[in-house]
């Protein structure tokens, strides 16, 4: 691991990864940009790749849906290479929230007799909410694992929660904290899940494109996820979502639309969903936002993500160590797991005056974090487009502002996204 400045130069020169970053567009002279696990930045092929669409479409009008159609499910087995899923079980589609509650409602269709939900208290809100919401309308029960709010829910807690319920029909966990990074074990929560005769599904959002999850090989029944951050699709990209092959003709999914019917086109007047994944569809697809899905996952399927995943790891252990040795004495404390096998892509930073320095660190142009209430600074260093230089001196930009009496006068203000 790099233990100067110069080191960091020299492993970025030595970076097999480093071609790729020449991929995106990048502003040299602007801050550094540790937020792309919000929004990932946008590849340079992208808008040659949405230009094209458009073209299509002015030239071909109607008649461009002859490829059109195939392409949720095309740039879905695309998808799948990241997550190590077979072709046919991940398709493009909604949003996330709108597919976890579409995954959730088939899963516990699948499971009527069974009571129980088991989620996560510190998961994203949409994760909570969407279950919150099926829970009362179905009349099932939601059970909350208090989980450590930096480890993450450990398979021993979430087994004690099976156990307890007794009755689970769905077990619906991130497998990326949204704002520790605490990686769960995905597999291990699987076997617990199936044990009990529980369905898994699994918010990938904040791990998809950064750490190579193993879907099929870890038996994950369902499981979707969000393409705008690390998979790089743009502002409102269509989300993803995977179903594995058996578990397919077990689900119905509450939104009966044509895309999901067999033989679309025959109009027929019943419902009777098609045998696939694209059962999973609802209405029309939103191509354009295909179209930059597909290249902002391109630059990760030529690097591959084995390589992604060792490099990302290389990326978050720097910016730990720095932190440590230059933060942590400025009042920082590191709200991320200190077990490199327990994180994911970002390290979460707490420090009371957290709100106040991101501001700084924006408004002078330095660094571009992720501030999240009360007191959390999120740093995504990102492994195809940041470089070990920028993390050496995104820590010291942001000991910097720490150190700086404005960070006690900037006062909370405007919306925070
Ligand atoms: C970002 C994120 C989402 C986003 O959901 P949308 O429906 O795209 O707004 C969902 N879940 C998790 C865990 C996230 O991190």
């Amino acid at each position: 691991m790099p233990d100067s400045r110069q080191a960091a130069l020299q492993a970025d020169l030595d970076d097999p990864l480093r071609a790729f970053r020449d991929e995106f567009d990048i502003d040299l002279g602007g801050p550094i940009y540790l937020d792309g696990n919000s929004l990932g930045r946008p590849p340079r092929a992208t808008a040659a790749a949405v230009a094209s669409v458009l073209d299509e479409w002015r030239r071909q009008l109607v008649s461009g849906w002859d490829r059109w159609i195939d392409l949720p499910r095309l740039v879905g087995d695309r998808i799948g290479r990241l997550l190590g899923a077979a072709n046919g079980q991940v398709v493009l589609s909604d949003s996330t929230t709108v597919n976890l509650y579409k995954l959730a409602a088939g899963a516990l269709g699948a499971r009527p007799t069974k009571g129980a939900i088991v989620g996560d208290l510190h998961d994203f809100p949409t994760v909570r909410y969407v279950l919150q919401g099926l829970a009362e309308r179905e009349r099932r029960r939601l059970v909350l694992v208090e989980s450590d709010p930096v480890e993450g829910p450990s398979p021993e807690q979430v087994g004690a929660a099976l156990e307890r319920a007794d009755d689970v029909a769905l077990c619906c966990f991130s497998a990326v904290n949204y704002r520790s990074g605490a990686l769960l074990d995905v597999a291990a929560v699987t076997e617990a899940a199936h044990r009990v005769g529980a369905l898994t599904l699994f918010d990938l959002s904040h791990a998809a494109g950064v750490v190579p999850v193993g879907l099929d090989a870890a038996d994950v029944d369902l499981a979707t996820g969000c393409s705008y951050k690390y998979l790089n699709g743009g502002p409102g990209a269509p989300a993803w979502l995977y179903v594995r092959r058996d578990v397919q003709p077990q689900l119905r999914q509450p939104i009966w639309g044509w895309f999901g019917q067999r033989d679309q086109f025959a109009m027929a007047r019943d419902y009777d969903p098609v045998e696939g994944i694209e059962r999973f569809l609802t209405g029309s697809p939103a191509i354009l936002g295909i179209a930059a899905v597909d290249a902002g996952i391109a630059p990760l399927l030529a690097a591959g993500m084995p390589e992604v995943w060792a490099k990302a790891r290389r990326l978050v252990a720097l910016l730990a160590r720095r932190s440590e040795e230059r933060l942590v004495p400025r009042g920082v404390s590191i709200a991320s797991p200190g077990d490199p096998a327990r994180r994911g892509g970002h390290l979460a930073l707490a420090h009371p005056q957290a709100l106040a320095a991101s501001r700084l660190l924006v408004e002078r142009g330095l660094v571009v974090p992720d501030f999240r209430r009360p007191d959390v600074l999120r740093l995504a260093p990102v492994a195809l487009s940041t470089s070990y230089v920028e993390v050496w001196d995104a820590v010291e930009r942001v000991a910097e502002v720490l150190d700086d009496g404005a960070v006690h006068r900037v006062v909370a203000a405007g919306r925070i996204t």
